[in-house]
């Protein structure tokens, strides 16, 4: 489960982990904020920056229309049901810094670079430590962090930021802590920006936890960050068999996706939006027998997603079930072809990746 950015920075803040002055704004929300303030939209995925959804507010006159055009913006498939309304910050520079679980090595990695923010995605050349679950010096790490980050000054710091991080992971049972940027503000002080937590769904029986839910979230796995397909399927055994078929013939699947029963035009939006997030997919295969999911809706989402979606890479299409006849009369006016069986999309699929 991933969680909103003011979720992710309550447990941080729990953990005393310095986050920036704020309060959560919602439709019917009297109180007017301070100012200046920045007011972020309270979706579940990166980039918000760079759509739109978030904005500096200089003074209370401009509060009011930005409010609601946040509240109207659609980011990657999700609308917002609130806002975070927070101080600004004088940044004098954007750190990245992040931890996760990483099951290969049964440890904890922390992962640094000095260019954090927007853009860090072009960044290749990140800093790794792996954390070991026995025994570690962590006021060692903390230093070694601080000469990476060349902020000798912050060393007691980011010791404290780096333990207090490690004690939030473990003790809320997160795969992912992720703050970008982790601010250094003018008059020297470390602000967590923006944060990422993931929850390991596995562990929800040992909490109460009460975040929002994001209904995709859920059954959409990441297999490999740089896979080349990515697959829609309906059904966890279904979406497993349509992962495994993939891989034997010789594609790599980014991710898994059980879109579940039922799945609305809504949630298969959200799914192309996060698959073309993928740096390196070239091809979708959808596998999709229709149950209590409509084959006819799956293919109004087909054709909405390409529409809206510019550079929606090829699309494998496999339907069978309820309304089939519909969503073949839909899909061919819209000149989008289906194919007769999960081999044949598997085998265009390959054709077109030339792999
Ligand atoms: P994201 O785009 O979804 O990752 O959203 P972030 O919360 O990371 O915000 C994106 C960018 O907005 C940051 O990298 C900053 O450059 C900028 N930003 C966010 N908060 C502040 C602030 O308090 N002051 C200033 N000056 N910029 C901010
Ligand atoms: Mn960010």
């Amino acid at each position: 489960m991933n969680l909103l950015e003011h979720e992710a920075k309550r447990l941080l803040a729990a953990a005393g982990i310095p986050i920036p002055r704020g309060q959560l704004i919602t439709d019917d929300s009297s109180d007017t904020p301070d100012f200046p303030l920045v007011l972020k939209s309270q979706v579940p995925v990166g980039g918000r920056g760079k759509a739109g959804g978030i904005k500096l507010i200089e003074s209370a006159d401009a509060f009011e229309t930005t409010r609601q055009a946040l509240l109207n913006l659609s980011i990657k498939g999700y609308s917002p049901t609130s806002l975070l309304a927070e101080e600004k910050l004088s940044i004098a520079r954007e750190l990245y810094l992040s931890l996760l679980v990483d099951r290969a090595t049964a440890s904890i990695q922390l992962v640094a670079h000095t260019d954090g923010g927007m853009e860090v995605e072009d960044n290749t050349d990140f800093q790794k430590w792996t954390i070991s679950l026995e025994h570690n010096d962590i006021d060692a790490l903390g230093q070694s962090l601080a000469d990476y980050y060349d902020l000798p000054g912050q060393t007691f710091a980011l010791q404290d930021i780096v333990e207090h991080l490690i004690a939030c992971l473990k003790t809320n049972d997160a795969t992912l802590i992720e703050i970008n940027p982790l601010i250094l503000t003018d008059d020297n002080r470390l602000i967590a920006g923006d944060a990422k937590i993931t929850l390991d769904d596995a562990a929800a029986f040992r909490h109460d936890w009460k975040f929002t839910d994001t209904p995709t979230e859920a059954n959409f796995v990441t297999i490999d960050q740089n896979g080349t397909t990515a697959t829609i399927a309906n059904g966890a055994g279904l979406a497993m068999a349509t992962v495994d078929a993939a891989v034997s013939a010789g594609l790599s699947p980014a991710n898994f996706l059980d879109v579940g029963g039922g799945a609305s035009k809504e949630t298969l939006l959200t799914a192309f939006h996060r698959i073309i997030e993928y740096p390196n997919v070239r091809a979708i295969v959808i596998n999709i027998f229709a149950g209590i999911t409509r084959s006819d809706e799956v293919a109004r989402a087909i054709i909405a997603a390409k529409q809206e979606i510019n550079e929606l890479p090829p699309l494998f299409i496999r339907l069978a079930g309820t309304n089939y006849d519909e969503a073949v009369t839909l899909l061919t006016d819209a000149g989008i072809t289906i194919m007769p069986s999960l081999e044949a999309c598997l085998g265009a699929a390959k054709e077109s990746l030339d792999v």
